[in-house]
This record gives C-alpha cells, sequence and structure tokens, in this order.
C-alpha cells in the first residue's frame, strides 16, 4: 500500500517536524514510493535529500545513498539519527571506516534496522562489498550529485559511470532516484543514458533565483582593492570569494586579513584540522569572508551569506551557478560579482594542453559559454538560465548589471539576416568565432584556407559593427531560438526552424549595440586604474614641495621620492609617517628622512578641502621582502663580496644588481663602499656620485651612461648608483 496525501504529511510531520512539503517535494516522494525510476534537479536549498530521507524511512529494505561528499556523509548520517530513536537508522561507509567498523555496519543493515546506507561510490564498486548488497533487502538506489557522471558537468568524476554496471550485477529489482542541483540538458540526458533510466519520471524546478544579483565586472590590477573596497562596503555581512588556484588562495586570504578583513582560506591541500576549523569559523560567524577554491561549499548550508565573489573565471557556467547558489539561500539578499579578464580565460585554456583532445575540446566549449556570459549585453539571468534549457520570459529581471545599465539597443534585424545567411553559406559546419571573422571579413589563416573570403558572400559584410556586437547578435539569436549550438559536434551554429522562418519573413530583433568607441573608453579607464582616482591639486602640491626640498637638500627630484610614490600619496592621503609608509617606494627610512613636510602639507590639503580620506581603500600589501632579498641585505651586512655573493646565489652580476637596486627603491639603506672601494677607484666613485648629485634629471641608466661617456661601464654606474640612491634617498 502506498502512502499519500494527508497521511504523507503527517510522516513528514513525524519523521522531520516540517508542517508542509516543498516544491515538487510531495510528487517526487510518490514517485518513488511507487518505485519508479525518479530524476530530480533542483537547485540547491530545494530540499532534495528529503526526497530519499522520507521514502526510505517509510520502505522495507534499506536505501543506498550513493554520494561523493565523503567529508559529508558524517553530517548527514548524524542528521538523519537525530530524527529516529535508533542509532542504527543510518550508516555510511567508505574508505575512512575501520574494518570493524565496517563489519558493524554491515550486521546493522543486515538485521534490518538500517534504512538508509551512504556509500562512496568507490566503496560500491569493491567486489566484497557487491557480495554483501546481494545479500541486502535494497528499498532503492539515491544517486547524488548526479551531474558527477557526466564530463559535462562541472564535477565528473570517472567512477561514477560504473555505478549501473554494478547495480545490475547486484541484481536487485530496485528503482534509481537520481539527483542533482544542476544540469544543463545535455548533462541531464548523460545522466539519464548512463543510468540507464531514460523512461524516469522527471522533475526539474525552476532554477531562478530571483534574490540573487548577478554581475561582471572588469578583473583590472586592482581587483584586489576593487574587492576589498567591496568588502568594507559590506560590513558584518557573509561572503565566499571563489579562486582557482591554492596559491591564490592563500595570498587573498592574507591581503584581505592585512587590510583589517576577517577572513581565512580553505582549500583542499590544507590539513583536515585546519581546514575544518577554518570552515567552522565561518559558519560560527567568527570571521566574515572565506577564501577558497571550488573544494568549499559543496553540501555547506549557510543560509545568510550575502555575496559570493569569484576572483576568477569558473571553468564552467554549471560550476559558477553552482557556486554563487550558495548566496542567499534564505531567499534574502545574494550578491553575485565576478571579475572577468579575457586573459584568464586563455591561461586556462593553456593549462587544458596535454589532456586528451576530446576533453581538451569539452573545456573549452565549457569555457567559451562562460565567457560568453561575461561577455554578453544581454540579462545574465536570461542566459544562465537558458543554458540550464529554461526560457526566461522577462525583459528586464531588475537584478543584474545588464538590466540595470542597459547599453544602447537597436533594432538589429538586419545584423540578425546577415549572421544566419553566414551559417547557411558555410554550412553549418563551423563555430561562433569563424562565423564573426567571415561577417567581419577578418583574413584569419583558417577563413583563407577555405576560401571564404572569397565565396561567401557575406565576407565582410558587417565590418562596421564591432566584434562585441555580433557576439551579442549571436547569443541573443540562441536565446530566442533562431540559432542552435550543436554541443556533440564541437559546438558549430545551426539555424533552426525559426530561424529559417525569419530570414524568410524578417521581424523586429532587437540587440545591444556596442560601439568601438565603448569599448575603448573601457580600455582606458582599465589602464588608467590606480592614477584615475588622483587628486590632481594635491598631486601638484607635492610636486612642488619635492622640488623645493631637492633645492634644499641639494638633492635631484627623484631622490627624494619618485612620481609614483607621489601618485599615491595624492590618492591615499597618508596623514602620519606610519601610513606614509605604506605608499609604495617609501620605507621606514625614506618616510622618516623625508616625510614629516609631505604628511604635513596632506593633513593641511585634507583639511581645507574637507576630504573624506578613503582609508578604507588604502591597501596595504603584504610585507613581501622574498626570502632572496632578505639574505641578499644580511650578506652585505656581513660584508660578502658582491660577485661571492651573486656566484651563491646563482645570479648573475646583473641580475643581483637588480635585486639590489630594488631593496634600494624599496626604500632600505644599504652600503656597499666596503665593494666598490676594491674595485674601482675613489676618483671615479666620486665622478660617477656627482652626476648623480648635481647633473642628472633622472636616474635613468641610459642617460647616465650616455652623459658619462665609455669610460665608465654600466656595472660602475649601477654600482654607484645604488650607492648614490641608498645614501641620499634611504
Ligand atoms: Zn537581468
Amino acid at each position: 500500500m502506498i502512502i499519500k496525501g494527508k497521511e504523507l504529511s503527517e510522516h513528514l510531520k513525524l519523521h522531520f517536524g516540517f508542517d508542509s512539503f516543498k516544491g515538487n517535494q510531495e510528487a517526487i516522494i510518490t514517485s518513488v514510493l511507487e518505485q519508479k525510476d525518479t530524476f530530480v534537479l533542483m537547485p540547491t536549498g530545494g530540499g532534495k535529500s528529503l526526497c530519499y530521507q522520507l521514502p526510505s524511512l517509510l520502505m522495507d529494505g534499506t536505501a543506498v545513498v550513493i554520494s561523493p561528499l565523503i567529508a559529508l556523509m558524517k553530517n548527514q548520517v548524524d542528521a538523519m539519527r537525530s530524527f529516529s530513536t535508533e542509532e542504527g537508522v543510518a550508516h555510511f561507509m567508505n574508505s575512512s571506516l575501520t574494518k570493524q567498523a565496517i563489519e558493524n555496519v554491515k550486521s546493522d543493515v543486515l538485521s534490518g534496522k538500517t534504512k538508509l546506507l551512504y556509500v562512496a561510490p568507490e566503496s560500491l564498486t569493491k567486489e566484497e562489498n557487491v557480495a554483501f548488497f546481494k545479500q541486502v533487502k535494497i528499498s532503492f538506489y539515491a544517486i547524488d550529485e548526479a551531474h558527477c557522471i557526466s564530463e559535462w558537468g562541472h564535477d565528473f568524476r570517472p567512477e561514477y559511470r560504473r555505478i549501473r554496471p554494478i547495480i545490475t550485477s547486484i541484481g536487485q529489482k530496485a528503482s534509481i532516484i537520481a539527483l542533482t542541483a544542476t544540469a544543463t540538458p545535455k548533462v541531464q540526458h548523460d545522466i539519464q543514458k548512463n543510468l540507464g533510466m531514460t523512461e524516469a519520471c522527471v522533475f526539474k524546478s525552476s532554477f531562478n533565483r530571483p534574490n540573487l544579483y548577478y554581475e561582471v565586472r572588469p578583473k583590472t590590477d586592482n581587483v584586489e582593492k576593487d574587492i576589498i573596497k567591496y568588502i568594507k562596503s559590506q560590513e558584518g555581512k557573509s561572503g565566499i570569494i571563489y579562486c582557482l588556484s591554492r596559491k591564490k588562495v592563500e595570498e587573498l586570504a592574507e591581503m584581505l586579513r592585512v587590510n583589517g578583513i576577517n577572513a581565512l582560506a580553505y582549500h583542499a591541500g590544507m590539513d583536515s584540522t585546519t581546514r575544518s576549523g577554518n570552515q567552522d569559523s565561518f559558519l560560527l560567524e567568527k570571521v566574515e569572508v572565506i577564501v577558497a577554491t571550488i573544494a568549499f561549499g559543496m553540501g555547506i548550508d549557510k543560509p545568510d551569506v550575502r555575496y559570493v565573489i569569484h576572483y576568477d573565471i569558473p571553468k564552467s557556467l554549471e560550476g559558477y551557478y553552482q557556486e554563487t547558489g550558495r548566496a542567499g539561500r534564505d531567499g534574502g539578499e545574494g550578491q553575485c560579482i565576478a571579475f572577468y579578464s579575457n586573459k584568464d580565460l586563455q591561461k586556462l585554456e593553456k593549462f587544458m594542453q596535454g589532456k586528451p583532445l576530446a576533453e581538451q575540446e569539452i573545456g573549452k566549449q565549457l569555457l567559451q559559454e562562460t565567457a560568453g556570459y561575461a561577455e554578453s549585453s544581454v540579462c545574465r539571468r536570461k542566459v544562465l538560465l537558458h543554458y540550464f534549457g529554461e526560457e526566461y520570459k522577462e525583459c528586464n529581471c531588475g537584478n543584474c548589471d545588464n538590466c540595470l545599465n542597459p547599453k544602447k539597443q537597436v533594432e538589429g534585424k538586419e545584423l540578425l539576416c546577415t549572421v544566419l545567411e553566414t551559417i547557411i553559406a558555410l554550412k553549418e559546419k563551423f563555430k561562433t568565432e569563424h562565423v564573426i571573422d567571415v561577417v567581419m571579413g577578418n583574413e584569419t589563416s583558417d577563413v583563407k584556407s577555405y576560401g571564404h573570403d572569397e565565396e561567401i558572400e557575406t565576407f565582410g559584410e558587417g565590418k562596421d559593427e564591432s566584434e562585441r556586437t555580433w557576439q551579442n547578435v549571436i547569443q541573443q539569436a540562441m536565446i530566442s531560438g533562431y540559432i542552435s549550438k550543436d554541443i556533440e559536434n564541437y559546438g558549430v551554429l545551426k539555424v533552426t526552424k525559426a530561424g529559417k522562418d525569419f530570414l524568410n519573413k524578417p521581424k523586429s530583433f532587437i540587440v545591444a549595440k556596442e560601439s568601438e568607441e565603448d569599448e575603448e573608453v573601457e580600455e582606458v579607464q582599465i589602464k588608467g586604474g590606480g592614477s584615475c582616482a588622483v587628486d590632481p591639486e594635491l598631486f601638484a602640491i607635492l610636486k612642488d614641495l619635492r622640488k623645493k626640498l631637492s633645492k634644499k637638500l641639494e638633492l635631484p627630484p627623484f631622490v627624494i621620492f619618485q612620481d609614483p610614490s607621489l601618485e599615491a600619496m595624492a590618492t591615499t592621503y597618508p596623514i602620519t609617517i606610519e601610513e606614509l609608509q605604506n605608499i609604495p617606494g617609501v620605507g621606514a627610512g625614506k618616510a622618516k628622512k623625508f616625510g614629516e613636510e609631505f604628511v604635513k602639507v596632506i593633513r593641511t590639503h585634507v583639511q581645507e578641502n574637507e576630504i573624506v580620506r578613503p582609508e578604507d581603500m588604502r591597501v596595504r600589501s603584504v610585507a613581501n621582502k622574498s626570502k632572496l632579498k632578505v639574505s641578499i641585505v644580511q650578506a652585505i651586512d656581513r660584508k660578502v663580496e658582491l660577485d661571492v655573493l651573486a656566484e651563491s646565489k646563482g645570479l648573475d652580476f646583473s641580475e643581483l644588481l637588480d635585486e639590489i637596486e630594488a631593496i634600494v627603491y624599496s626604500g632600505t639603506k644599504i652600503n656597499i663602499n666596503y665593494f666598490l672601494v676594491q674595485i674601482m677607484d675613489d676618483d671615479r666613485i666620486d665622478d660617477i656620485f656627482s652626476y648623480f648629485k648635481d647633473e642628472a634629471e633622472s636616474d635613468d641608466i641610459e642617460t647616465a651612461i650616455n652623459e658619462l661617456g665609455s669610460d665608465y661601464t654600466e656595472e660602475e654606474i649601477r654600482l654607484v648608483r645604488i650607492k648614490f640612491l641608498s645614501e641620499m634617498g634611504n
């Protein structure tokens, strides 16, 4: 007899304490109870696990839950036990258990106490376990995180491919429920095919998360500063920052801490105690921010994460959706901000070289989808949902950067016709980039070798529009169903029936247009980055002061502070000697020697103009004196001869000079006289020294060589310049 309706709700209340089911839960549970194969697509936070937990309690036998999340199995089992009076109601079986513990689990299962058994895929496939499962009465199999089956998913696990054959060899007539929080139509198809459940009842919830705000920002050299500024504007809120590499995770977390943000790192390379300690600190809100690789967050259920930042572009849109999905689980605010640069994309593509070709091709296509999302002017929500095979009908979602700051929209009827004609002329055999090359008349080697520059009528027809505009046209056409991408075939573009109808009878097609000028403006801003914020008035005052001081001290201005240091001062307004030391190129020595007057004029300027100092914007860099530099300074203190020092460090002499120059420029005082007097006459040293002191307008080495003539070697000039900068400047 199948439990339904009111009685099912009573069981829900009895076992889990909930008054009612969420979304599709009831229908899904009924399907499982009826022993039908069931496929569940439900975004994170929708209540997936209940869909197998409740039926397992109501059915005869033990439900086998296959999950890749070994780290979370214990939590899940504990949670189940807390709902029950019977300890043995749930168990897990994975490589972390001792032999004895496994024996205990098996005996509980065979005694019939256990309703739910969590198994890692690699434990399921072990031969001795297969023999064991044959003796168990299995109520059904639940396959969690089922997207791991597909290499098109964001988290492919080869061992997932063996699940079906093992289930078959266990040989019981039990149904399967497969669950995933994220699946494109392609992944869904892969999962069903691989598990032999193409006939399954499919329950798909909407993947739209209306409370999430999506934004993509350009990733510039100032990305750290941008992130710090953002976090400071979100005080008291919890956030996650995702980076792709462990190294970056560590660096960024450190950088945030140095800037007064309570942040910890999390990645798979840390020892497990530290890692879970950091995770707990985040969950318990001892820290606001966790900087993590994607290893963080699977199954973590913190409801009030208010922002998710992607420092690096994710490798797939699916991963992106999954990671951003950790924001705003409680339905409250959730800001998802991704920093994107095309350079990152190229780096990721490079990493793929060396992998098998098919894998590379898949990886590249997934990356292209992400790039398409990042570069798009179309509503981000629309693009994301389209990727998951879902149509988002609203014109303006009101909660993404593109909808809030729309680009200029123009009638794109003719642009679309050009694209459709080109795709057809190319016999539907080419990818987006090639189609755009042809339309824009780019004579790439591919275009030429196919003769498309001569044969295709539309070649060069679109040269007056920017590449971005063409990308928008193609993306918008895909979303509108005029073009489809053949995923099985390396993503070549095809024209759909609707597209052919459009060609016969074109109608209005609105598209975001981007002019070349827009792109240029963006470029400039990006390059300008740091100096954009320079206070021109203060900068002029500081330059003036430097000039006066240089006269008074009879020192060239560049010895006092270099231009970039002045620019930084005119951006961040340091008003104490301590703050001044955070300015690039200003070490403790320089700050003490020249700083007093500078902070004085800055202070006056700040007061007179009532400037609110962007204190929170001041990015302190992590004290990054590399080991090498430290050991060079120590060796020079011990008066080690520089040629010997270079050899012992495995450096050319000139490389050693590079290092020493960097040390001096950062404001550290060093004394190399002991070495100079050994290799040069006093007169020669004086000549070069007085050139820098009295004649030079800059410390440029080329100019110095020209001015001093061929009597002096470059090495000599550089050595004396080091002496000069260190004595006069630091
Ligand atoms: Zn939108």
